[in-house]
């Protein structure tokens, strides 16, 4: 059966930002495998005026500059279709998890829109935009970032992307854990043994202690992944 392709349109000031992300890496392969496709869109090519002008002072006075509405949602419906799922990055959106992740990873169609200076015209996020995503409680000069951390982890969720079919299924936060300590050659690095458990053979030893050690890291850093943990066992 063939694979479905993912598209994403990234609607932004700035197309040129992603040159770097988005052909190096997995990524890349990603693309040139054909399992997924990335569109650049300009929103300056949406403006209504000779000076191709997107942005204009907030009514009501303060500081900073707001994209305007029209170029905004003109960008959006020249992409949008009845698959599409609009997300506009911003820090006052729900958090990015894994779990979002997973979910936005089912869609075939993302259309993925930046913010730029204070933000967009609020009318364009209650008429055009399906859901608000932040990548974290802080704030960045503008969404292009936050777009390529979205994209990075959503990818990884779709099929074929990642050399490895369950390598996404055992990373942190699958399961409310984080992961197991990892070690490579040599043996020995700077006096520190690798544990000796690893290089036993036996698997279900291995996948004991594997299990014991994120337990453990993830009680010590993220204790709130833990209490998720003990009250679904
Ligand atoms: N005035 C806005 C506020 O305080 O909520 C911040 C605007 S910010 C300087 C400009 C743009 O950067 C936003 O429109 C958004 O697209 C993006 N951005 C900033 N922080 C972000 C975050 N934590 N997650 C996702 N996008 C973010």
């Amino acid at each position: 059966m063939k694979k479905q392709q993912h598209r994403f349109d990234i609607l932004s000031l700035f197309p040129n930002y992603f040159t770097g992300p988005f052909t190096e890496s997995i990524v890349k392969r990603a693309i040139d495998k054909g399992i997924i496709e990335i569109r650049q869109i300009n929103i300056r090519d949406f403006a209504e005026n000779k000076h191709h002008r997107v942005d204009d002072r907030p009514f009501g006075g303060g500081p900073g500059m707001i994209l305007m509405p029209e170029p905004v949602s003109k960008a959006i419906r020249s992409v949008k279709t009845e698959n599409s799922k609009t997300i506009y990055l911003s820090p006052q959106g729900q958090l990015l998890t894994a779990k979002k992740a997973r979910e936005l990873a089912a869609y075939s169609h993302l259309i993925l829109l930046c913010g730029h200076y204070e933000g967009v015209d609020e009318r364009v996020i209650r008429s055009d935009v399906d859901e608000e995503i932040s990548i974290g409680d802080y704030v960045l000069t503008d969404g292009c970032l936050a777009a390529i951390v979205l994209l990075n982890a959503v990818i990884r969720f779709i099929p074929g992307t990642l050399g490895h079919e369950d390598a996404a299924n055992e990373d942190s936060f699958e399961n409310h854990i984080l992961d197991c300590p990892h070690y490579t050659k040599p043996v020995v690095f700077e006096g520190q043994e690798v544990p000796e458990v690893l290089l036993s053979g036996n698997h279900k030893l291995i996948a004991e202690w594997r299990k014991e050690q994120a337990l453990d890291k993830t009680k010590r850093v993220r204790p709130d992944l833990a209490i998720v943990n003990k009250n679904q066992t």
